[in-house]
């Protein structure tokens, strides 16, 4: 087979899966492989879990799909579950995480437009990714995401993340238009870079003392990753709007954007929708997720054993001069290496049967499946020293 038929916008390595069970992946010679990508951070409760499955096949056996025309309970229970695992009220159902913030973003524009700002700006932060959609990218930091799309939805402001100082800044000169402030809590795609202490904190306070939005994009850091239902939850505050995506279906596409009601309350009917969004397949097997995570107690297993997999590599690469630093929260962990390592992920599924993600061409992402075990957790610290050394 080649991809000759395909867009080429994935370097894709040559290295192709058939079947999953937990944190394991078999490719097509039989060869088992431990999965430290799950799909970036999507199969959070590990690959065909049995409960999963029968939900997934029982429900397309009922209904898949009805279209929003009509109600649709499954999306309510979701709706529901979600809402009381947060501290928000209501949710809006998409297909990804892109869409999902793509929500997020026509919120802040009609809280602008509610208050008669005639040229609303969102507040992003420095590397940021928040998706591929036109919206998104502009959202987005970073060239490689950007190059040749100019150009792009203009409304957004830069500022460095983690910098209180930056924001007050741009308060004092663009504070009147602005109306959200739109952030990864940890950020993912580049490279595993938590906020600083006190910083979510902060945030909270500046944008209730000016009426802006707190928008949280826990696509990547949500359902459990960082050993909490949500990131923002470390912290203690609550935003005003969060979206969800990549481990909510497990694998099955969805995605949400979750607001308080004040917030959600700007939509009305006509202003939003989707054909696909919250169908009864997909919001069967987001509830199916999160009864599975807390049944298997998987926030205090992903809280563990990523503090286990921290120290551990913490002791093993203390010394390495190619290992700058270690950083991370729960399941969400980053190498940071001095200089780019030729072929690392494929080297180290070739050679130690793990799957890595590299991300900026220098840091290691480990995202494995939140069931992840003591043994398995020795299991990538031997293979990343091995694989460095
Ligand atoms: C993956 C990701 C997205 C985009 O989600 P898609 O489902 O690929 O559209 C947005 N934000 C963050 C933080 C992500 O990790």
């Amino acid at each position: 087979m080649t991809a000759a038929c395909l867009m080429s916008t994935y370097q894709s390595l040559a290295l192709s899966f058939t079947r999953g069970l937990g944190t394991r992946l078999w490719d097509q010679q039989g060869r088992e492989y431990l999965d430290a990508v799950a799909g970036v951070a999507v199969t959070n409760v590990g690959h065909s879990h049995p409960r999963l499955v029968s939900a997934i096949s029982e429900q397309a056996g009922l209904l898949l799909h009805t279209s929003n025309l009509y109600s649709i309970d499954w999306q309510q229970r979701l709706a529901q579950r979600l809402a009381h695992l947060s501290g928000l009220d209501r949710a809006f159902f998409n297909n990804s995480g892109a869409e999902a913030n793509e929500t997020a973003l026509k919120l802040a524009r009609l809280h602008g437009w509610k208050k008669g700002i005639e040229e609303p700006l969102i507040v992003v932060m420095e590397n940021a990714f928040h998706g591929r959609t036109l919206g998104t990218m502009a959202a987005s930091d970073g060239p490689s995401v950007r190059l040749g799309f100019q150009r792009l939805p203009g409304d957004f402001l830069k500022v460095r993340f983690g910098d209180i100082a930056a924001l007050e800044t741009i308060t004092n000169t663009f504070g009147a238009r602005i109306t959200a402030v739109l952030l990864e809590p940890i950020q993912g795609e580049s490279g595993v870079l938590p906020a600083p202490p006190g910083y979510l904190q902060a945030l909270r306070d500046h944008c209730t003392r000016h009426g802006w939005l707190l928008m949280l994009d826990e696509i990547q850091t949500g359902i459990g990753r960082t050993g909490a239902w949500f990131a923002f939850q470390h912290a203690g505050i609550v935003p005003d709007v969060m979206t969800l995506a990549k481990g909510l279906g497990n694998g099955v596409p969805i995605g949400a954007c979750l607001a308080r009601s004040a917030v959600a309350e700007l939509f009305t009917p006509g202003s939003h929708g989707s054909t696909f969004g919250g169908n009864p397949l997909a919001c069967r097997v987001g509830c199916t997720v999160l009864e599975i995570i807390e049944e298997q107690g998987l926030l205090q297993n992903a809280a563990q054993q990523g503090e286990r997999l921290l120290a551990r590599l913490r002791v093993e690469l203390a010394d390495h001069p190619q290992v700058l630093a270690i950083r991370g929260q729960g399941l969400m962990i980053g190498i940071e290496l001095a200089s780019p390592y030729r072929d690392l992920a494929e080297r180290a599924a070739r050679e130690h049967g793990l799957l890595i993600n590299v991300t900026r061409g220098k840091i290691i992402r480990l995202l494995p499946p939140l069931t992840l075990d003591a043994k398995e957790v020795e299991m990538i610290v031997r293979a990343i020293t091995r694989l460095l050394d």
